[in-house]
């Protein structure tokens, strides 16, 4: 905790904090990162891996981007052998922030420094720092395009909604719904939003492993069970991937298109944006987030501590890990064309 501490001052500090060796020490300009990865459950993913491959050995590394598409033990093997060959940083996207404490600990023991990308590490003192977009920012704003698109189409209430959430072992999925709550609840609490199946829960709401299937078979009981009249209004979904499941079972079970979040920008979620089915996305721009990763890298090479701006919202269990927080961006149909403009996928799609 009370290196945790020392590192909290917004700014890229000049001199290193004295109780920081990771930082203090610096390492050779060719070291070896590790980039440990969790499963291909979205779009931002696999680009995550050829911009650190790209970035890391573009700015003079050597780098070890791996994917654990077999699960927790694979990604565990991956960092044991990353400490191994002498990497100096890892980076990990974890499957599941709770489960790599062992890791964790061989990485710090070897003296190299730990960065969680995008998905907190929990319950673990071996861990530096956390690089992400601000994950209850992204729920808040889900929440509230929720509300704004159900009253797009239809300016009274009261609304018939369901909520999805993410898979529990990633951290970030109990954010997300904390975050969409946070904007929901009220209005659920005056009536204004009805949660027609009664699950209203996290724990009900969850899709394991962000899994299409899940969240497809999830709705298919969903509509059987709560909507033989009734109309759904809205679908909190947390991504992209499970919007786009949701809305194919809402369309085969003959319902018309309720208002479904969403949340990474994927190429076919932001075409069926523009064609009015998804109502909404967030922008979180990879290619900012792996950028920041690197130039952390490069500060902690060069024996400087890496800039922090948020030094206090992310406590994993075990200590407050100082954050670099990204701002997340709401895109809908009508402002997709502003939002991509400089995308050179995206962009056209919006034109
Ligand atoms: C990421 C989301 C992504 C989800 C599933 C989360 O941890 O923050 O952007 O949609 O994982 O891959």
């Amino acid at each position: 905790a009370a290196s945790s501490l020392a590192l909290t001052g917004c700014g890229r500090a000049e001199t290193p904090a004295a109780s920081d060796s990771a930082a203090a020490a610096g390492f050779a300009a060719d070291s070896l990162i590790g980039v440990a990865l969790p499963q291909k459950t979205s779009e931002n993913w696999v680009l995550a891996e050829s911009l650190f491959n790209d970035g890391l050995t573009g700015a003079g590394y050597k780098a070890d981007v791996q994917f654990a598409n077999g699960g927790v033990s694979e990604q565990q093997n991956q960092i044991s052998a990353m400490v191994t060959k002498g990497a100096k940083v890892i980076i990990v996207g974890a499957i599941d922030g709770g489960q790599l404490g062992t890791q964790l600990k061989q990485a710090k023991d070897a003296g190299a420094t730990v960065i969680a990308y995008d998905r907190l590490l929990l319950n673990t003192s071996d861990v530096d720092y956390y690089v992400a977009y601000d994950n209850f920012k992204v729920g808040q704003l889900q929440g509230q395009a929720l509300l704004d698109g159900m009253k797009a189409k239809k300016p009274e209430g009261p609304y018939n909604i369901e909520l999805f959430a993410g898979s529990p072992d990633d951290a970030n999925a109990k954010v997300f719904f904390d975050g969409a709550m946070d904007v929901l609840q009220p209005k659920i609490d005056d009536g204004t939003v009805k949660v027609v199946s009664g699950q209203k829960s996290f724990e009900q709401a969850v899709t394991q492993g962000w899994k299409a299937e899940n969240a497809q078979k999830r709705m298919d009981s969903l509509l059987v069970g709560s909507y033989s009249s009734a109309t759904v209004d809205g679908v909190l979904s947390p991504n992209d991937t499970l919007a786009r499941a949701i809305l194919t079972s809402v369309k085969a079970a003959g319902k018309a298109t309720p208002t479904v979040t969403g949340q990474d920008a994927e190429v076919e979620s932001v075409k069926s944006i523009m064609a009015g089915e998804q109502y909404s996305t967030i922008n979180k721009d990879t290619t900012a987030l792996v950028e920041h990763s690197i130039q952390m890298v490069k500060d902690l090479q060069g024996g400087k501590t890496p800039e922090i701006n948020d030094p206090k919202s992310y406590d994993n269990g075990v200590k407050v890990v100082p954050a670099f927080l990204l701002t997340p961006q709401i895109v809908t149909k009508a402002n997709a064309a502003e939002q991509f403009a400089n995308d050179k996928i995206l962009g056209p799609l919006t034109k």
